[in-house]
């Protein structure tokens, strides 16, 4: 087989702000210690790149969604420091989580009764305190199905931490009452956006995803939170055009004069959606101003000014996540588990 040439995009993870944001979030949930949601291939940067990072920073508990993401994590992490936190659904679901020794977080009256029939064994209780998606009500925490667990982590999930609203002093006098009547051995609420809320809010365990890949939920953590995420692209083509002539699909961009423009090998298909037009790219400190709307596969860049830059170079998308969330509407969240796979 021939040798695979290098890509003409890379996705550039800094591995140490990574380590440096898990040990923020860990420092900032006071006496409790931080986990790591690695869901989503860690919001799209790759469990590869990020579990082992975080494993050596110090982090001991993961959390996914799925099975299916399991296999992947259990390559850098053992078992039981391992949850999903969709719980168990069926028999072959409470099946695989007996034979891998992974956690289910039981997410319902029924799924704690099937956990049981199954076996059983150690697990965690989410229990919904107000975002009504997953978790058993605080009235069947008497359940004697949610009697029977053996629950490690007693948890809750926040719905409005991002945010200074009446719902998270509820949502956390909600949980200390459950915890009352629920034995268990540990208890967790707060994601990033927890984190930022204070001491009241830690519990044992603190459960941040976003900010630990960069994302900024709360302005208090913005001098604590570093960029993780770097898109960065080559220049495949560079060209002339005249006064009068358009640029891309539906010719949305006319050049009022004469231009050099650059054509970069990235679009929507990764994840740079078409809310990115009118944003630019960096090379050298020098801004490159998008032009026309972003194609599947290119994006057209104007070089007028930046004449050093040819092809072959390699140009920057600006992926400060709160920056970037005002410039194209799309949540931070979102930002992270849209860059797609084609990066190198
Ligand atoms: C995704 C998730 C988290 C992490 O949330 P962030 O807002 O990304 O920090 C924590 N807990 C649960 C239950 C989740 O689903």
């Amino acid at each position: 087989m021939a040798e695979l040439p290098p890509p003409t995009l890379r996705l550039h993870i800094d591995k140490d702000a990574l380590a440096q944001n898990w040990r923020a979030l860990d420092r900032l949930s006071g006496p409790a210690r931080a986990g790591a949601a690695v869901k989503a291939n860690c919001y799209g940067l790759g469990v590869d790149n990020c579990v082992p990072v975080l494993g050596d920073a110090g982090c001991r508990d993961f959390f996914v969604a799925h099975w299916s993401e399991v296999p992947a994590v259990l390559g850098y992490v053992p078992a039981e420091q391992l949850s999903v936190l969709h719980g168990v659904g069926s028999a072959a679901e409470a099946e695989y989580a007996r034979a891998t020794g992974v956690r289910p977080v039981i997410d319902s009256v029924q799924q704690a009764k099937l956990w049981t029939e199954s076996g059983g064994g150690p697990c965690h209780l989410m229990v919904d305190t107000g975002i009504n998606r997953l978790g058993i009500s605080p009235d069947e925490a008497s359940d004697i199905a949610i009697q029977a667990l053996s629950v490690e982590v007693l948890m809750s999930h926040l719905a409005c931490a991002d945010e200074d609203s009446d719902k998270n002093p509820a949502q956390l006098g909600a949980f200390r009452e459950v915890m009352n009547k629920v034995p268990h051995r540990e208890t967790s609420l707060a994601n990033s956006a927890g984190v930022a809320l204070g001491s009241d809010f830690s519990f044992d365990l603190t459960r941040p995803g976003l900010a630990l890949y960069g994302g900024i939920p709360r302005p208090e953590l913005a001098d604590s939170i570093q960029q993780v995420a770097y898109p960065q692209a080559s220049i495949i083509q560079t060209r002339q055009i005249e006064a009068g002539e358009s640029v891309g699909y539906n010719a949305t961009f006319t050049a009022s004069s004469a231009m050099r423009v650059g054509v970069v090998s990235l679009g929507y298909a990764d994840g740079i959606l078409r809310s990115w037009a009118g944003a630019h790219f960096e090379a050298g400190g020098k801004r490159l101003p998008i032009l026309g709307k972003v194609s599947m596969d290119m994006i057209v860049l104007d070089l007028t000014d930046a004449t050093e830059i040819g092809e072959g170079d390699w140009v920057s998308l600006p992926y400060h996540l709160p920056d970037a969330a005002r410039q194209t509407s799309l949540s931070q969240y979102e930002l992270l588990t849209v860059l797609g796979r084609r990066f190198g």
